[in-house]
């Protein structure tokens, strides 16, 4: 494994392998960038197929979270921590040796959710470390980060209808939204209440079930991309974003909270020559991390101020949208070279 090439290639500072003897929990952490505060990311519990895997995952995953965590202008800086699945049997054993994990890192590190993960999870974390943040709101926590993801995606959505040339109105606005989800469903909720009218798919029976009696139509998973649509909210899983798919596109505008949605590099540039404006995932998705992150402030998790990030999604991406009509570069590398820039205007 090449460990330190990937390392210099995406600038991590640090990687760290866990093992416990007790338990046989095996943890690989990713910090990717303290510069503007500790590294925040979720941790992965997955079946890797080997450790190769899981570094690459572990170094892709924390390298993200560091622009997502820049561009959201928060001051703490990307990280992600991958457990090799499966998870010992003994649940709170097993919690408890990755804390150690994390206590170890001094704060360098601070854990949240990611898959295989749960709010019940942070609290066993919490009970031997303090760097896991993510707690529900009984516990004093930020809770459910997926209402301030949706309310971001619903912002970022205006900004791109602008930049589209379009009105920033949802009366009668058409989105095809992919993924009801918690997110998913979070953003046709806010798009209803708005006069928009949406058709939805998903590959789970119940919620496609929520999404009509929401109010959404409810239209063929294979059908969602190419819908006829002004907008398309890609809010299931990441890759959507392809050569082929981008063929058949009607929308003429892409604003979702699903991860990496487009396949390859390549694909902003394909979106680009289609003339279709494309909201940046890791920007306009931030709303969850924003809230999970304000559970750090040394003042206590603050709702009003995590209302204020969220709303300026918007602005952000009105920031990004000009930069890019003005430099012909894709929105995507645009926000890449946001984050980069205030990434190292913080080091100095
Ligand atoms: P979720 O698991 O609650 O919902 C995802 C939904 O997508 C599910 O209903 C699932 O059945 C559906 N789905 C899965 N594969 C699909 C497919 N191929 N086609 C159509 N539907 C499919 O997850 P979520 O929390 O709503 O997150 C949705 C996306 O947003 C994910 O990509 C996630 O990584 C991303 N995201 C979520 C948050 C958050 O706050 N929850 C924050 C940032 C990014």
């Amino acid at each position: 494994m090449a460990v330190f090439k990937g390392m210099v290639a995406a600038g991590h500072e640090e990687v760290a392998f866990f093992q416990d003897a007790e338990t046989g929990l095996q943890a690989i952490v990713a910090v990717h960038s303290t510069v503007r505060g500790p590294g925040i990311g979720g941790v992965r519990i997955r079946d890797y197929r080997d450790e190769a895997e899981a570094l690459t995952d572990v170094l892709r995953l924390s390298e993200a979270m560091s622009y997502k965590a820049a561009c959201a202008g928060l001051d703490c800086g990307g990280a992600k921590a991958v457990v090799m699945g499966p998870f010992p049997n003994d649940r709170a054993a097993g919690m408890h040796a990755l804390a150690g994990f994390v206590e170890r890192l001094s704060g360098r590190y601070i854990a949240t959710e990611d898959m295989g993960m749960n709010e019940s999870d942070i609290a066993l974390l919490n009970e031997v470390t303090r760097y896991a943040v993510g707690r529900s709101l009984a516990d004093g926590g930020s809770g459910d980060p997926s209402p301030h993801t949706a309310q971001g995606v619903v912002v970022g959505m205006r900004s791109a209808l602008r930049a589209a040339g379009m009105s920033a109105d949802f009366e009668g606005l058409r989105v095809a939204v992919q993924g009801c989800g918690n997110v998913g469903f979070g953003v046709i909720e806010r798009l209803i209440a708005g006069g928009a009218e949406v058709l939805a798919s998903d590959i789970d029976a119940a919620a496609v079930e929520r999404a009509r009696v929401a109010g959404a139509c409810i239209v063929d998973n294979d059908d969602i991309l190419s819908a006829d649509v002004d907008v398309l909210a890609p809010c299931g899983v990441g890759a959507i974003l392809s050569e082929q798919s981008i063929a058949r596109l009607q929308a003429h505008v892409i604003a979702g909270a699903a991860n990496n949605q487009l396949a390859t590099d390549a694909d902003a540039a394909r979106l680009a020559e289609r003339g279709i404006v494309y909201a940046p995932d890791f920007v306009i998705n931030a709303g969850g991390l924003i809230n999970v992150a304000d559970e750090v402030d040394p003042h206590g998790y603050n709702a009003t101020r995590v209302a204020g990030r969220v709303a300026a999604i918007e602005t952000t991406l009105d920031h990004i949208f000009a930069e890019s009509a003005h430099t012909g570069r894709t929105s995507a590398q645009t926000a890449l070279d946001m984050a980069h820039s205030r990434i190292g205007q913080a080091s100095r």
